[in-house]
């Protein structure tokens, strides 16, 4: 196309529909085939087939998802967690280090933490906030460097900047988890990171309805790991590519919205007498503030907080929420509430997570579209009850 759009909701829209249009269909159809007649396709990567992530609904995403984080290519995968999986594995082998930042999505933490041995590629965690340990971490086999955009639960945003800048000055593949932040808010590859991985489950399709994955960056990464997946099978169902692609044309206008809607349920929050601390980069208090305004468009629909009072208090205000979901998972269009400690870090000892600041009383929000004045005035119910 050589009339590529710029602007980032229009890319939403237009950036790698098919032209022409599939029998003048304005949406892109469904290619519900397993496999595809033979047209005297070279090698096996790329003979058309459901598992080879090459099919038009695979095509359409790889291209609109690498105009969105203006990266040079894209792949979506079955989930998240096959995004990170697969990517790990192609960019390390066996007798390889990672460094990797020290409060991590559960499933990757638990990924590197019991399944690396098997692939003997060793690992260390480090402080995202203090790169002079990251140095003394650093060995001769260190190959890559992989963190998130903003940690789960807590929020904080770590120094990406540094991140890329040790990458480069070691020479190590730089690896960021960016589903909190959605390309709305932050695109790795603008800032110099060679891969950037989405649970699309999450905010990319919004609707909490399916489990997809996204890898966007490099393109000489990307076809590796393009093979990688070839092999691995985690690809992606056409049905499932049909809903993301869907779901995705609303990214900004929700993102937007739960941005704005975030900040002032964050506010309401702060202010509140029987809220001890509240847990979002967009709030000045917060210490990841400033670095969150220079890095980020907005500061996505996730916060934490805590009540005063003991874990019971936190479960009774729980319940007495009408319209907060009590369920894991996030970034969808319904506002969903957790106890970390109970679900996403179930599986993380207690003084692990004490030391991080994961406390038992912490609560997990994702805001979702309803109305900001209602999810307030239903929480104001709540916490007035005493
Ligand atoms: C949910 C999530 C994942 C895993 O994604 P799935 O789609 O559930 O496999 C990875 N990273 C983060 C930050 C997540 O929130």
């Amino acid at each position: 196309m050589n009339n590529s759009p710029t602007q980032f909701s229009t890319k939403l829209i237009h950036a790698g529909e098919p032209h022409p249009r599939i029998n003048g269909a304005v949406t892109m159809p469904i290619f519900q085939s397993s496999t595809f007649e033979y047209a005297g396709e070279e090698g096996y990567d790329n003979v058309r087939y459901i598992r080879l992530n090459n099919t038009p609904n695979h095509l359409a995403l790889h291209q609109k998802l690498a105009a969105l984080e203006n990266a040079e290519a894209a792949l979506v995968t079955s989930s998240g967690m096959a995004a990170i999986s697969t990517s790990l594995l192609t960019v390390l082998k066996n007798g390889d280090h990672l460094l990797a930042q020290d409060c991590l999505y559960g499933g990757t933490n638990t990924f590197i933490t019991s399944d690396f041995a098997k692939f003997e590629i060793t690992y260390d965690f480090i402080d995202a906030e203090n790169p002079d340990e990251w140095k003394k971490k650093l060995k001769p086999n260190t190959k890559a460097i992989y963190c998130e955009a903003m940690t789960n639960p807590l929020l904080q945003v770590a120094n990406l900047k540094a991140v890329v800048a040790f990458a480069k000055e070691h020479n190590l593949v730089s690896l960021i988890d960016n589903t909190f932040a959605s390309p709305v808010n932050f695109r790795p590859a603008e800032h110099g990171f060679d891969l950037s991985l989405h649970s699309a489950t999450k905010y990319l399709n919004g609707h909490t309805d399916i489990v997809a994955g996204a890898i966007i960056g490099k393109k000489e990464l990307i076809e590796k790991i393009t093979h990688s997946l070839n092999h691995l099978g985690g690809s992606l169902d056409p049905h499932a590519a049909f809903l993301l692609h869907r779901g995705m044309k609303t990214l900004s206008l929700r993102v937007h919205f739960q941005n704005e809607s975030a900040l002032k349920i964050a506010q309401y929050l702060e202010q509140h007498p029987k809220v001890a601390k509240v847990n979002y980069p967009g709030l000045q208090s917060n210490k990841s503030y400033s670095r969150a305004k220079e890095l980020f468009n907005g500061n996505s629909g996730m916060l934490s907080f805590e009540l005063r009072g003991n874990v019971s208090d936190a479960e009774k205000f729980m319940k007495r929420l009408s319209l907060p979901i009590i369920a894991p998972s996030l970034g969808g269009v319904e506002t969903l509430i957790t106890r970390p400690v109970t679900t996403s870090h179930a599986g993380m000892k207690k003084e692990n997570r004490e030391r991080l600041g994961i406390t038992d009383t912490l609560i997990r929000l994702s805001v979702g579209i309803e109305a900001t004045e209602d999810l307030i005035e239903d929480m104001e119910r709540a916490l007035g009850v005493s």
